[in-house]
């Protein structure tokens, strides 16, 4: 069986079904191929500000309703209440010490919350990839989406005039013609094999395995530490993250009392952990409980709800994201850590861009062109770049639980200008800005600088290093200062014991900073608070541009 398609895209995780539709939108002929079958289990749900900005755009742009539905907790309940979700009104973390119960020494607890919402109605949302994920390749069959599943391309050859993927399907061979291929495998690295890509890891610093899986019956920790005092909102509606010797551990609760659970580890970290590493996800797990009796409290009564599962590295990074005639989406591209939960946001982002770039493609065969991908890649080594930093300045962090929060401001400040500056821009212009600072003067040299600084007084000890507390308090001093021009959301502040509110009296007040004046931000106020109303659908390009040919604009 030959196929021919304007594009096919490989891989039908959220990321390669949402890009399928926007082509198929657009007017081009899309095959999308799996190598497996929905509903199947995916790790990556903890959505953010940011990643669901980028799916409100999306859904205008392209006239996608139910991507505008899904991008908000109320919405999602609302709409589309048969796809499991969790209620994530922003980011809490604790730190542990091995063999001590967590400390409840109430405002001055090792424990930090930063909202991402100011309500339930607007908040973000952990994704049941398996409903999301199964949602999203049925909408992008219902715009005209060629999927093939149980796919396996086993050659993909290029030439001047596109690509030629081979492979199987129940048993049978298939042959795929296309003009473009857009590799969405994941950390599969289907065109990485293909096209021999070497890989980049070497360039990167973050590195931690991961012990993981689904449970029932996790308690909270509000249940476990009752007299801690309240934060901006509930302490477990929120993507939850221990910090432990060892590395970290996230916990996300969905509304269905399921917790997506797992643990971070770090190569040091696992080789503290002596016999228990080497004696399969099980025994490390139970380890793991063990060493943290809260986290071991909370997990006492909990069933996987499907085998514990270990990967002993999860980074992975190529030198190359786009060529002639192919581009790879970024969880294809580069995966570093799940701590701040950049995947989701980075991998719409993406969408966007290359929604845009073939929209703008002015080639015979409508695909984009050299110099656009050239910049796309440019694009995704900075920003895989910049997450690294982040995340590798975090664990050297995790010493100490006042530096791993000053830490944390980096991101935060960065997400929260990039998220205020959005809803107040137009949307076109937000596809092609840098994710995490990336681009900003001011922002982007801080997360090197940063790094380097922790990196001095961790002295390569990570996790193990002893800090002085001046020393400590000097980092938290120097990241309020560097972070100020961008600090819109009162961040790094002493009087906030680490409980960070929404609050839009301290972006009016620092409307200069965004370049506002104070009634220029006032009038803005309900873009910012997310009170918008739907817009009405369809609003489809087609709609808009009054044709399905992107040639003819
Ligand atoms: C432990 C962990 C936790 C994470 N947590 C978060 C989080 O909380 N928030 C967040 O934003 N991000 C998180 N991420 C990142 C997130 O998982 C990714 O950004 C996201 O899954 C990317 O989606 P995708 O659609 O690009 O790819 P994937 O979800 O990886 O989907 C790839 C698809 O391609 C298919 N496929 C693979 N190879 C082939 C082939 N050869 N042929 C055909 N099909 C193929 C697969 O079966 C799969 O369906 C996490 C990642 C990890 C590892």
């Amino acid at each position: 069986m030959t196929l021919d398609y304007d594009v096919a895209i490989v891989g039908s995780g959220f990321a390669g079904s949402v890009l399928a539709r926007v082509l198929a939108v657009q007017g081009y002929d899309v095959m999308l191929l799996e190598r497996g079958t929905h509903p199947r289990f995916a790790i990556g749900e903890s959505t953010t500000p940011l990643a669901n900005l980028s799916l409100e755009r999306l859904a205008k742009r392209y006239g996608l309703r139910d991507c505008y539905r899904l991008a908000a907790h109320g919405r999602w309940l609302a709409h589309h209440p048969e796809l499991r979700r969790g209620l994530k009104r922003g980011f809490t973390y604790y730190r542990h010490h091995p063999g001590e119960p967590f400390a409840d020494r109430g405002l001055d607890s090792e424990r930090l919350l930063v909202a991402a919402s100011p309500d339930d109605a607007i908040a973000d949302v952990h994704w049941m990839r398996s409903d999301v994920d199964q949602h999203f390749v049925r909408e992008a069959i219902a715009e005209g989406v060629d999927y093939r599943d149980r796919v396996e391309v086993t050659q993909a050859g290029f030439d001047e005039g596109g690509a030629t993927l081979r492979g199987v399907r129940l048993g049978e061979p298939i042959e795929i013609r296309a003009r473009f291929v857009v590799d969405a495998s994941g950390p599969s690295g289907f065109l990485a094999r293909q096209l021999a890509i070497p890989s980049g890891l070497e360039r990167t610093r973050t590195r931690a395995g991961l012990v993981f899986s689904h449970f029932a019956g996790v308690r909270t920790m509000r249940e476990l530490l009752p007299s801690l005092p309240a934060g901006p909102y509930p302490d477990d509606w929120a993507a939850v993250h221990h910090i432990i010797d060892e590395g970290w551990m996230y916990s996300l609760r969905f509304d269905d009392g399921v917790t997506s659970a797992g643990f971070l580890l770090t190569p040091r970290g696992v080789s503290s952990l002596g016999d228990a590493a080497s004696g399969g996800a099980d025994r490390l797990w139970a380890a793991m409980l063990e060493r943290y009796p809260t986290i071991g409290a909370a997990f006492a009564d909990a069933t996987p709800t499907m085998p514990i599962a270990w990967l002993p590295r999860i980074q992975h990074r190529l030198t190359r994201a786009a060529g002639p005639r192919w581009v790879l989406l970024p969880h294809a591209y580069a995966f570093v850590d799940p701590l701040f939960s950049t995947g989701i946001a980075w991998g719409l982002r993406a969408v966007e861009r290359l929604g845009l770039m073939f929209e703008q493609a002015a080639s015979r065969d409508r695909v984009p062109e050299v110099a656009v991908l050239e910049r796309y890649e440019r694009a995704l080594a900075a920003e895989a770049d910049q997450i690294d930093t982040l995340v590798a300045g975090a664990y050297e962090s995790m010493a100490q639980f006042d530096l791993f929060a000053a830490q944390a401001m980096l991101y935060f400040a960065s997400v929260s200008f990039a998220e205020v500056g959005q809803r107040i821009a137009p949307d076109e212009s937000v596809a092609w800005r840098g994710f995490l600072g990336v681009g900003d003067p001011v922002l982007e040299p801080l997360f090197g600088e940063s790094l380097r600084r922790l990196s001095e007084m961790t002295r390569g000890h990570g996790t193990a290093a002893v800090i002085p507390s001046e020393e400590c308090r000097a980092f938290a001093q120097w990241m309020a200062g560097a972070i100020a021009p961008r600090n819109v959301a009162g961040l790094a502040d002493g009087a906030r014991h680490n409980l960070y509110p929404v609050d839009l009296d301290v972006l009016v007040e620092r409307h200069a900073l965004l370049g506002m004046t104070r009634e220029r931000l006032m009038e803005s106020l309900p873009a910012l608070r997310g009170m918008s109303p739907e817009p009405s659908f369809p609003l489809s390009y087609r709609a808009r541009t009054g044709s399905a040919d992107p040639s003819r604009p």
